[in-house]
C-alpha cells in the first residue's frame, strides 16, 4: 500500500512542511537555526521510538483473526466466547521468552501463545505457552528463572551453567525442561506448534455449577520441529524465520489454524485427585481427562502496524470474563497481578486505552486521569452517586469462580499428595510417548547444551537430574557428555 500518496508532507500538528531534505540554515553553508521545529520534531521523535523490552517474551510476532464455536460445552461454562455459534474476534501473539526484540527465531525455547478474544462481556485473555507446563510452581521463583536465562551481570552473556545451575536446584522444572530439549524445542514456525493454557482455570455454567479446565490448541497444520542444526543455521540467516512464516502465510492466504479442546475437571475431583492438579509442572493425563473439543481459531489477518498493534499489545490473564475464573494454581495468582502491572510499566496507565487492547464493547468505569487518557470521562467520577453514574449489578454478575480455603498464613509448597512427584511425568513423556529417534534427538540436544560451558559441579547434578527422569536417558547423556 502506498503512503498518503500525493498528499504533501506534514509535521505531526498536520502543518505542510517545506523540505523532507533540508534543514533550516544561515545561507547554504550556515549553520542550522533552532527554529526548524521540523527537524526538532523528527529528531525527537526518533529518539523515542523505541519502547521498552517485555521482560520476557520479548520477540514475536502476532495476527488478527477470530474464534469459532463448533461444538456444544455450555454445559461447562455461561462463558458468551464459548457458547455454540458463536464467532468472536481475537490477536494472537506467538514469542520466544528469553531473547530481545532481535533475537533469531530459532533459539531453543518455549514459546508463548497469547491471545485476546474481543467478546461481548469485555476482553477475554489467555496467556498460556507451546507447552503444557511450566518450569516452576511458585511465582517467587519467576524472576529468578527468568535471570538465569537470560543474561549475567558481569559479562553480558547468556550462560548455560547458569540455566543447568539453576534447573538442577529446582527439580520441579523436569517436565518442562524435558519438553524443551525434546522436539518440541524448536517448533518449524508459529503455525505447527500447539498452544497450551498450562495453567487450570474455572468454569462456572449458567446453572451456577463449577469445573476446572484445561486448554489445548491443537495446530491444525500439524506438528513439526527443526533439528537443533536446522535451528542454528537458520539463526544465522534469518533471524525472523518465523515472523516471516506467519507474515507470509497470512498475506498469501494460507490462514494457520488450531482447534481448541479442552479438559475438564468436575470441581470436587479437585479435592482428592491423586496429585495437585493446579500444580503447574504436571499436566491432567489424557486417559483421565480426556479432550473434549470446542472450537476452531483462524488467523487471517496480518498487522498494519507492527509496532501499534503488536509491540504495544498487552495480554493480561486476568481479563476474564463471566463463566471463566482463576484456580487455585499459585502461578496463575501471581500472574493475575504482575501483568497488568508490566503493561503499566511499559505502556503507560492508559495502555487499555491503545486501540489494538481496546474491548469491543463500551467501558463504564470509574477509572480516571493518567497520562496518555484518550477517552473522554463525564461526571459523576465517584461510586456510589445519585447522579446516574454507572453501578455493579451483583444479581446479574455475581462474584461466582469461589472456591474456599483456611490456614495459617505461611511461606510453604503445596501440599503434597500421593502422586506429586517432580520426575514421574516427564520419565512417561520420554518412555511412552517419545520413539526412539525424538529420544535420540533428546539425548543429542541435552549433551549439545551440556557441552557449552557448564561447570563440573552443575554437570554432576544434571546427570544425576536426567538419571532421575530416566535412567537409559540418563546414562546415554553421561556417555555422551564424557565420551
Ligand atoms: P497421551 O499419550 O494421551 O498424550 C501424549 C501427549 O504428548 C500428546 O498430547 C502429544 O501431543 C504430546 N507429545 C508428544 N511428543 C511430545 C514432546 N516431545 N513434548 C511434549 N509433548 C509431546 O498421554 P498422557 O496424557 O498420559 O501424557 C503422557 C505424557 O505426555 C505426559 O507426562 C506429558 O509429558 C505429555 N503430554 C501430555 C499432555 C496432556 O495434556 N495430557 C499434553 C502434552 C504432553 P500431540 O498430540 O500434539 O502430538
Amino acid at each position: 500500500m502506498k503512503k498518503d500518496e500525493n498528499k504533501p508532507t506534514t509535521t505531526d500538528a498536520g502543518i505542510p512542511v517545506a523540505s523532507d531534505e533540508f534543514s533550516l540554515t544561515v545561507g547554504p553553508d550556515g549553520p542550522i537555526l533552532l527554529q526548524d521545529h521540523y527537524l526538532m520534531e523528527q529528531m525527537a521523535n526518533f529518539n523515542r521510538e523505541m519502547i521498552p523490552d517485555r521482560q520476557p517474551h520479548a520477540k514475536g510476532s502476532g495476527a488478527f483473526g477470530y474464534f469459532e464455536v463448533t461444538k456444544d460445552i455450555s454445559a461447562y461454562t455461561k462463558a458468551a466466547v464459548f457458547q455454540p455459534g458463536m464467532k468472536t474476534d481475537l490477536l494472537a501473539r506467538f514469542s520466544t521468552v528469553a531473547g530481545e526484540s532481535g533475537s533469531p527465531d530459532t533459539w531453543r525455547d518455549v514459546r508463548g501463545f497469547a491471545l485476546k478474544f474481543y467478546t461481548t462481556e469485555g476482553n477475554y485473555d489467555m496467556v498460556g505457552n507451546n507447552t503444557p507446563v511450566f518450569f516452576i510452581r511458585d511465582p517467587m521463583k519467576f524472576q529468578h528463572f527468568i535471570h538465569s536465562q537470560k543474561r549475567r551481570a558481569e559479562s553480558g552473556l547468556r550462560d548455560n551453567d547458569m540455566q543447568w545451575d539453576f534447573w538442577t536446584l529446582s527439580p520441579e522444572s523436569a517436565h518442562q525442561v524435558t519438553i524443551l530439549m525434546s522436539d518440541r524445542g524448536i517448533p518449524k514456525s508459529y503455525r505447527h506448534m500447539n498452544g497450551y493454557s498450562s495453567h487450570t482455570y474455572m468454569w462456572v455454567n449458567a446453572k451456577g455449577e463449577r469445573y476446572w479446565v484445561k486448554y489445548h490448541f491443537k495446530t491444525n497444520q500439524g506438528i513439526a520441529f527443526l533439528t537443533q542444526e536446522e535451528g542454528d543455521r537458520i539463526a544465522g540467516v534469518d533471524a525472523d524465520y518465523h515472523r516471516r512464516d506467519l507474515f507470509d502465510a497470512i498475506k498469501r492466504g494460507d490462514y494457520p489454524s488450531w482447534t481448541l479442546k479442552v479438559q475438564i475437571m468436575p470441581f470436587k475431583e479437585a479435592e482428592t485427585y491423586r496429585f495437585n492438579p493446579f500444580d503447574l509442572t504436571k499436566v491432567w493425563p489424557h486417559g483421565d481427562y480426556p479432550l473434549l473439543e470446542v472450537g476452531q481459531l483462524i488467523l487471517n489477518r496480518n498487522p498494519s502496524d507492527f509496532h501499534a498493534e503488536i509491540e504495544q499489545a498487552a495480554f493480561e490473564p486476568n481479563n476474564l470474563v463471566p463463566g471463566i475464573g482463576p484456580s487455585p494454581d499459585k502461578m496463575l495468582l501471581a500472574r493475575l497481578v504482575s501483568y497488568a502491572d508490566a503493561h503499566r510499566a511499559r505502556l503507560g496507565v492508559n495502555y487499555k486505552q491503545i486501540p489494538v487492547n481496546r474491548p469491543k464493547v463500551s467501558v463504564h468505569s470509574y477509572s480516571k486521569g493518567g497520562a496518555m487518557r484518550i477517552n473522554n470521562i463525564s461526571d459523576p467520577v465517584y461510586a456510589p452517586n445519585s447522579k446516574g453514574g454507572p453501578k455493579a449489578d451483583p444479581e446479574k454478575y455475581p462474584e461466582m469462580t469461589i472456591w474456599n480455603a483456611s490456614g495459617d498464613f505461611i511461606r510453604s509448597a503445596y501440599t503434597k499428595r500421593k502422586e506429586d512427584d517432580d520426575f514421574g511425568q516427564p520419565g512417561t513423556l520420554v518412555r511412552k510417548v517419545m520413539n526412539d529417534i525424538e529420544r535420540d534427538r533428546l539425548v543429542s540436544n541435552v549433551v549439545g547444551h551440556l557441552k557449552n560451558g557448564v561447570s563440573e559441579s552443575v554437570l554432576q547434578r544434571a546427570f544425576e537430574y536426567w538419571h532421575n527422569i530416566d535412567k537409559d536417558i540418563g546414562d546415554r547423556i553421561v556417555k555422551g557428555v564424557k565420551g
